[in-house]
């Protein structure tokens, strides 16, 4: 199946529009309220492939209105250009699904942390290479100080090599106990 390029933005609407089939008339309001959760969940994000913008957290709602579906997200970082990308992703997703038409509105409040994301979430970084960033409990408790533990052997005798890792959202460390350079997603 051919795709537009997802450095098209009006391609991508036009193509979600005439995939589009009628799914949202023949659900009921729950079921076609948990199906478009699931199905806009399962977006990935484009910096972080192997995290969906559920395990992210970024999702936070999703409603049925008279008038189509809702789907509310909140950013990870202020300005990352990513957004867009994903509303847009989650549009196409759920029209190909027969859900449309679909509103993807920004909620900038509460403001995302990466408290929200999800167990799974975390899991997933750890094995993709990337260290999950630390709980508030844990920073809390080291006077601000992440307490960074390497994702490939476990070790907590970590240090940060560089503010800014491959993208601006992770930082660069090294494993003082296996030697490995890794990235850590780091808190905000
Ligand atoms: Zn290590």
């Amino acid at each position: 199946m051919s795709r537009a390029p997802l450095s098209d933005p009006e391609a991508l609407r036009i193509e979600a529009q005439r995939a589009a089939a009628p799914l949202a008339e023949q659900l009921p309001a729950e079921p076609l309220r948990e199906a478009a959760r699931r199905i806009a969940g399962e977006v990935t994000d484009p910096e972080i492939p192997v995290l969906t913008i559920a395990d992210l957290g970024v999702l936070r709602d999703v409603r049925v209105e008279a008038g189509g579906v809702e789907v509310e997200i909140t950013p990870t970082y202020s300005g990352c250009p990513a957004m867009n990308m994903i509303a847009l992703e989650i549009e196409l997703a759920l029209s190909k699904a027969g859900i449309a038409p679909v509103t993807v509105r920004t909620v900038l409040s509460p403001a995302w942390t990466t408290d929200w994301m999800t167990e799974d979430g975390r899991r997933k970084l750890r094995d993709y290479g990337i260290a999950p960033p630390a709980k508030a409990a844990g920073r809390r408790a080291l006077f601000g100080k992440d307490e960074v533990a390497c994702p490939q052997c476990g070790s907590t005798d970590t240090a940060e090599i560089a503010a800014f890792g491959s993208t601006s959202c992770k930082s660069l460390w090294r494993c003082n106990t296996c030697r490995e350079p890794f990235d850590y997603f780091k808190c905000h």
